[in-house]
């Protein structure tokens, strides 16, 4: 995976993603990584040379939040408005 974060915490858990053991909640978790992936793996800040990160935070698998986070309000408007373009 690109050098894009990602950063997990359900059910005030945080979560690794590689550790995931339920097959289906796996399969979610990869899912959000790869489609969130895809559509902003090009981007990164001009100026701090950096790529986004990304917060998920909900009370379940089921019920998660894309939250994200950057060197600067730049990159964050830039990732924000790229991922609701595409939706
Ligand atoms: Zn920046």
């Amino acid at each position: 995976m690109s050098g894009i974060a990602f950063a997990f915490e359900i059910g005030g858990k945080a979560v690794d993603p590689d550790k995931i053991e339920n097959p289906d909640e796996a399969k979610i978790i990869k899912s959000i990584m790869e489609s969130v992936s895809d559509r902003v793996e090009d981007l990164h800040c001009q100026e701090h040379d950096e790529g986004p990160r990304f917060v998920c935070t909900g009370d379940s698998y089921e019920d998660l939040t894309l939250e994200v986070m950057g060197c600067c309000e730049a990159l964050v408007e830039q990732v924000t408005k790229r991922l609701s373009i595409t939706e």
